[in-house]
């Protein structure tokens, strides 16, 4: 029983200034997805409210391959009901590369400002990729 209240406590500190539980009232019809990338797999991804600005974070980590992934970028998808694009955003991210077969290094954080939001959103889509940024 102690044990579970250390986890849980844990998991909201590392949590603490990039989330808000339960999501947004006003996206809270809103979708998240994740699409698992070739490099870089997102490992959680939510909407968060800070005095009123919308914000996507969530975490990121280099696939399970030994290949070495440091810079990347996580992009989010704003896609209406019919799937059409309304925006698309994106933040660089730094991965540590793994020192061994059989260990991860610490997952990277991502915050991705999203005001002003979308109002038709009904899905977004978030991904990690290899590289810079899209200009
Ligand atoms: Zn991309």
């Amino acid at each position: 029983m102690k044990k579970y209240h250390l986890i849980l406590s844990l998991i909201a500190m590392s949590l603490s200034g990039c989330a808000s539980i339960p999501p947004p009232a006003r996206v809270s019809t809103v979708s998240v997805s994740k699409v698992p990338g070739k490099a870089m797999h997102i490992l959680d991804a939510y909407i968060t409210e800070t005095d009123g600005r919308l914000a996507v974070c969530g975490r990121a980590r280099q696939a399970f391959q030994w290949t070495p992934v440091r810079a990347g970028h996580v992009d989010v998808q704003f896609l209406d009901n019919n799937g059409q694009e309304l925006a698309l955003k994106s933040v660089a991210i730094w991965l540590q590369s793994r020192h061994s077969p059989h260990s991860y290094p610490a997952p990277a954080t991502f915050e991705i400002p999203s005001e002003p939001w979308p109002r038709a959103t009904a899905r977004i889509v978030v991904s990690a990729h290899e590289g810079a940024v899209h200009s």
